[in-house]
């Protein structure tokens, strides 16, 4: 089985404890590939080579930077459909959308190899005629990159596609869950010239690698997605040493469905919106209000659509959706579900796993459609990351916005 290691000051390198993790398909639990798994102190040597790196590559002029990132780009879009079948077996998204993520994520080293060179400063007017008061913009240093398993590629990628343009250097890591097409970006991304030690990969957990790359001094900007429960014990250790932070943390997006609504554009957006990638991403539309004037026939069109979708192992190129990603989350819907039942909701379609033997190894689900919810029940107020859309009706637009906004979350809104 292939074994994919970590990227440590330019060299493909084996965990020094020598520990393996074997990542598994969700859609029948084989082994995909097995991959090189550090803890902290892989994590400080690639810190380490990072730093050694730093001022090197600060001094590179932006245009030159530009032009590695460009051929990184061109090195990814001819490894694309390699990636994305790695992306299809170890997340389980159908093989159309790891393609377009994939050819996304080249498209983000793209877009900063240009952006790199528009790094403008500014002049600020001075009170005095005596001084000119500048802004400019310069590298930080290193920046550490943690991105968690729903788009494992493309979220890593805007991450450090522009800490490198600006001139810092990188330790990336990946979720320990699904890293392999991750890696893949990450070696084509240094084949295309980096200097080593400006792009590092640690595979391992978030509780060491990650915590490592937070806590040690020398990562000075921490670049997180994932769970706001993470993302709050990060900005916690970051802020010790006054880190530079970005969180990209949870959501629990509503979608307004108004009288004169086009419905059956409506539908398909709300059903594209809930169940693409199984409901597992951030902006994913989690809560349907509907006007109670178009609320069945809303609900007749959705639940048509919904029923025509395919289900199946990803690699298959007739599916629309495949299986969730672990049983964590397939439980974690299944609880929400039931909650909602015992609440008063009611089920339009799926509700549970499909039958059938290709299934039986696979975490798949069918894309649900609730009825009848109300904020009293879970799945209208936690995020779900499932394959769900759960409607409730309103009788006046005033209410609907009150509605969306009852929420702690502000990511999207549809
Ligand atoms: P997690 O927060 O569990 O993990 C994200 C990443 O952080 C993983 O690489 C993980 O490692 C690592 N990590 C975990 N604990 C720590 C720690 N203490 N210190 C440092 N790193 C740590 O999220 P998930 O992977 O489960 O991703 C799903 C979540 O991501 C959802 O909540 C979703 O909403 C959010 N998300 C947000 C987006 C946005 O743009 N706002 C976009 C996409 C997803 P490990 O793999 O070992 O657990």
């Amino acid at each position: 089985m292939k074994r994919f290691k970590m990227l440590i000051d330019g060299v493909a390198t084996e965990s020094i404890s020598g520990r393996v993790a074997t990542i598994k398909n969700p859609a029948n639990q084989e082994p995909v590939a097995e991959v090189s798994f550090g803890g902290r102190v892989d994590a400080a040597l690639a810190l380490k080579a990072a730093e050694r790196a730093f001022p090197g590559w600060a001094k590179i002029e932006p245009q030159r930077r530009g032009e590695i990132l460009h051929r990184a780009s061109d090195l990814v879009r001819e490894k694309a459909e390699e990636i994305a079948r790695l992306l299809t077996q170890e997340q389980g998204k159908p093989l159309r959308y790891a393609r377009n993520e994939v050819l996304s994520s080249a498209e983000a080293l793209d877009y900063y190899a240009e952006e790199g060179k528009r790094n403008f400063g500014e002049i600020v007017p001075s009170a005095s005629k005596r001084s000119r008061s500048l802004v400019i913009s310069q590298p930080l240093g290193v920046a550490a990159v943690i991105s968690p398993w729903n788009y494992p590629v493309d979220l890593l990628a805007w991450k450090l596609a522009p800490a490198l343009a600006a001139g810092c250097t990188v330790v990336a890591k990946p979720s320990s869950k699904a890293p392999l097409a991750a890696t893949e970006f990450v070696m084509a991304t240094e084949e295309a010239g980096l200097p080593p030690g400006v792009l590092n990969l640690v595979h391992g957990s978030g509780r060491d690698v990650g915590s490592e790359l937070v806590e040690n001094p020398i990562s000075r900007k921490v670049s997180f997605t994932g769970e706001t429960t993470t993302g709050k014990e990060i900005m916690e250790k970051a802020s010790r040493h006054v880190k530079r932070l970005s969180l990209e943390l949870g959501g629990h997006s509503p979608a307004i469905v108004c009288e004169d609504a086009k419905i059956e554009e409506a539908a398909e957006a709300c059903m594209y919106r809930a169940f693409s990638n199984m409901g597992q991403i951030c902006i994913s539309v989690n809560r349907i209000y509907v006007h109670d004037a178009v609320a069945e026939e809303f609900a007749d069109e959705l639940v048509k659509m919904t029923k025509k979708l395919r289900i199946g192992g990803g690699l298959d190129p007739d599916v629309d959706l495949g299986p969730m990603f672990s049983e964590a989350q397939r439980q974690k819907t299944k609880d929400q579900i039931a909650d909602a039942l015992d609440k008063g909701a009611t089920i339009l379609c799926g509700g549970s796993e499909p039958e059938g033997e290709e299934f039986r190894r696979g975490f798949f689900f069918m894309p649900t459609v609730l009825d009848r919810m109300d904020h009293s029940m879970r799945m209208m107020r936690e995020e779900t990351f499932g394959p769900v859309a759960p409607m409730m009706s309103f009788s006046s637009n005033d209410e609907a916005l009150r509605l969306a906004n009852d929420s702690r979350y502000g990511l999207a809104a549809y």
